[in-house]
């Protein structure tokens, strides 16, 4: 699939683009053989101003899936892992606030897992970046810069049996390591509603304008 083609970058919206850029980021589908990316036009600060961005998230995602699939245990393997190892900054922050917590199990059996923190802003910062990529590879419109985008990570499994939902329309990168489901308001273009699992273990919502303002107010 080709992209569409943008002389500004489609991520900031203002300056010339003169690279390509990766959504959602290539470090994501480590391991994933034949991944086939998705790529937009993005200006030289957007694309390699967050490569840092990019490997934090991918370490929080991985370490909250665990190696369950082996689709996340590659990404573990391959990359994650090594972050860790590698990146002063992202060992300090994930031991500052990883604490040992006491999980119940149906059976009423106790086992000790580890709880931590992802940073809010940098999980924010690139899941917005990759769904105006996205809206962008879509819709071959630049969402304009002034137009919010707001992202939560999902704590447990949506239910993707719903009429809402089963009304979005269904993308699948990778093999699977990165599914979403988006729709896009016909007679308000900017705002949108995108559902992204990554592994199939790791969820995350975004929303663009109005949607995002409606959502804001019913998580407050
Ligand atoms: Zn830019």
């Amino acid at each position: 699939m080709q992209p569409p083609k943008s002389n500004v970058c489609v991520i900031c919206g203002t300056r010339p683009a003169v690279t390509v850029d990766h959504v959602p980021p290539k470090g994501f589908f480590k391991g994933v053989v034949n991944a086939q990316l998705r790529t937009v036009p993005a200006c030289w600060d957007c694309n390699n101003g967050a490569s840092s961005d990019d490997e934090d998230v991918r370490f929080f995602i991985s370490a909250q899936i665990g190696k369950q699939n082996p689709a996340s245990k590659q990404l573990w393997e391959n990359g994650a892992h090594k972050s860790i190892l590698r990146k002063k900054t992202l060992r300090e922050a994930f031991v500052a606030n990883a604490r040992e917590v006491a999980v119940v199990g149906a059976d009423g059996s106790q086992t000790m897992r580890i709880a931590f923190h992802i940073p809010v802003f940098t999980y924010q910062r690139v899941l917005a970046r990759t769904t105006r990529g996205l809206y962008f590879f879509h819709c071959g419109r630049v969402l304009p810069a002034s137009i919010r985008v707001n992202a939560i990570m999902l704590t447990g499994t949506p239910n993707m049996e719903t009429e809402e939902i089963r009304m979005l329309n269904f993308e699948n990168i990778g093999n699977g390591a990165c599914i979403y489901r988006y729709g896009i308001l016909p007679d308000d273009p900017d705002s949108s509603l995108w559902i992204y699992e990554f592994h199939h273990a790791h969820w995350a919502m975004v929303t663009t304008g109005a949607a995002s303002a409606a959502q804001t107010l019913l998580i407050q």
